[in-house]
């Protein structure tokens, strides 16, 4: 346990001039957050001293762990040559260059500060160059903080309707009736629903939006067959598909796409292809992505932002992309099947009714004896969620930094032994929950 003197101390200060005492809920925790003063490969270690082992890798951004002594170096000498311009930088063109390269599907991009930013941008787009206003998106889907893209992310039994109809239901206070009424809710996983409901609006829609490897409908991949009848689809119906591969990007060398003969019209990037700074990318078919080309006349869509494509987050994102090449990509998922191989035999030495699901680079820890299949299925209910706490809290107490779902994200900085050490707090940590009446037995 930590002392927590002064992680409780910051949090008071904290609380008294941000709401809830952060900027990003994402950091809370009880009684408190904890502070970090220093990461170290795929150490953190916290203003009291503890230094835990990140699996969550600031929710999924960093991909070579903390403080690579490559991108440092990088990122240091373009510091000392200024931030941030009101003019273009070379970087900004090797790095758009590098990107293109990775995927087939890429015929341009453009870069933006966050993922919030980069679905946002596809959906303008698609709505630009289809001159159409709805968006389709699947039931439970993360996409950021759009409220286009929000709608019925937190979806529960008592709001989100029939499972052949889902409601569009909001997250935030206040979201438009508008808004709401411009999304259309798929199920994830049912082409045959799915497809009915696109049929409804087949005219109105401007694209559909898809996370192949939805963290919050449980970690588990799009079917082939999915994501074919959605192409087939959205082609046939002049409506564009996007793909958010905000945290996929990272299971293969060409995103979670590379995984399934699929092109989309456009795909959304953030996190992890920043290097550890703040970014997000737009990348697709050249005619879509010229809806924001100035060149020949007003823009359809008109894109700026103040920091898009500073010299810092490009330098690091160039760095951080050359360093996760094919090699590493496939070092790190193999790496990521030892870590799933290994949490699935603790679940069976310690006979509780968990899984765990994943591909790539992630993994997704359940107290379901069976991998759900829909965010429905996924759905968390409220015994589960006490028993999933005292489990992350176990986790935490032992030293690994998980994220919130218990869910982990790998990084490059991992070895086998930092995989072997994570598996045996698992396993202690499902013992202790069994022992202490909150789960049961197989
Ligand atoms: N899309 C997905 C799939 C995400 O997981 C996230 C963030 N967790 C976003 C978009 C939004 O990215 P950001 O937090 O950088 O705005």
């Amino acid at each position: 346990m930590t002392n927590p003197t002064v992680s409780s101390k910051l949090y008071e200060r904290a609380k008294r001039v941000m709401p809830g005492g952060c900027s990003r809920n994402t950091i809370l925790r009880k009684p408190h957050p904890i502070y970090a003063v220093k990461g170290e490969g795929c150490f953190v270690t916290d203003i009291e001293g503890v230094k835990r082992i990140d699996f969550a890798n600031n929710v999924a951004s960093l991909i070579h762990g903390h403080a690579h002594p490559q991108i440092l170096e990088a990122v240091g000498r373009q510091m000392e040559n200024g931030t941030a311009f009101t003019v273009g930088t070379e970087i900004e063109i090797a790095f758009a260059e590098q990107m293109i390269d990775r995927s087939a599907g890429f015929e341009k991009i453009r870069f933006v500060n966050s993922g919030t930013e980069a679905v946002m941008g596809c959906i303008k787009a698609a709505r630009a160059f289809t001159g159409r206003e709805k968006i389709a998106k699947v039931e439970g889907s993360y996409h950021g903080l759009y409220d286009y893209a929000e709608v019925s992310q937190t979806a529960k039994p008592t709001n989100w309707g029939a499972a052949d109809n889902p409601s569009s239901v909001p997250v935030a206070y206040g979201t438009p009736q508008a808004a709401l009424n411009d999304v259309v809710i798929i199920p994830f996983n049912e082409p045959a629903r799915a497809l009915a409901i696109l049929d409804q609006y087949k005219d109105e829609l401007a694209g559909i939006l898809l996370d192949l490897l939805p963290h919050r409908i449980g970690v588990i991949p799009a079917s082939p067959d999915f994501v074919a009848a959605l192409r087939k689809w959205a082609t046939e119906n002049g409506a564009l598909l996007i793909i958010d591969e905000v945290i996929t990007f990272r299971t293969n060398f060409d995103g979670a796409q590379g995984s399934y003969d699929v092109t989309p019209d456009l795909t959304a990037m953030g996190k992890m292809i920043g290097g550890g700074f703040p970014v997000g990318a737009l990348a697709g078919r050249a005619d879509v992505m010229d809806v924001m080309n100035p060149l020949y006349g007003p823009a359809l869509f008109p894109h700026y932002g103040t920091f898009s494509a500073n010299p810092i987050t490009m330098t690091a994102g160039h760095m951080a992309m050359k360093l996760f090449d094919q090699e590493a990509v496939i070092r790190l998922n193999k790496l990521a099947e030892r870590a799933r191989a290994a949490i699935s035999d603790a679940i069976k030495i310690a006979d509780v009714p968990a899984c765990v699901t994943g591909r790539g680079s992630m993994f997704r820890i359940h107290l379901k004896e069976r991998a759900p299949t829909s965010y429905r299925s996924a759905y968390v209910d409220p015994d589960e969620q006490k028993a999933l706490n005292a489990l992350l809290d176990e986790l935490f107490d032992n030293g690994l930094l998980m994220i919130e779902t218990c869910s982990g994200l790998l990084s490059t900085a991992m070895t086998h032994s930092e995989i072997d050490q994570m598996a045996e707090i698992v396993l202690n940590g499902l013992r202790k929950i069994k022992r202490n009446g909150l789960i049961g037995s197989l």
